[in-house]
């Protein structure tokens, strides 16, 4: 799971974790935001942050590694993926929190 893949934060310049299509007099926008500077709402949608616990992070990322487990179907590349988020899960114990520049 990647945090943010494009863009910088239109207000700080931060990395941005919430981007948003906009149809403004005919004509697309993207806006990219940071956890700081996303609407509320949106915020709270965001199941990771400063806002979230380590242990709120943790659950996730678990919820998100059974769901990978069902839906991959190839064992080499579920394996990868499962390392991946191993490690974010590592990360986090060790006082990284997602969302952090790296
Ligand atoms: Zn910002």
């Amino acid at each position: 799971m990647k945090a943010g893949a494009t863009g910088t934060c239109d207000v700080c310049g931060k990395p941005g974790i919430v981007h948003l299509t906009e149809l403004r007099d005919g004509t697309k926008t993207t806006r990219s935001l940071c956890l700081e500077h996303a609407p509320p709402d949106m915020r709270e949608k965001i199941p990771f942050g400063p806002h979230r616990s380590a242990a709120e992070e943790i659950a996730f990322l678990r919820e998100k590694m059974e769901i990978l487990d069902q839906r991959i179907t190839d064992p080499a590349q579920r394996k990868e993926f499962k390392a991946d988020i191993e490690n974010l899960i590592a990360d986090i114990e060790a006082g990284r929190r997602l969302g952090d520049p790296e």
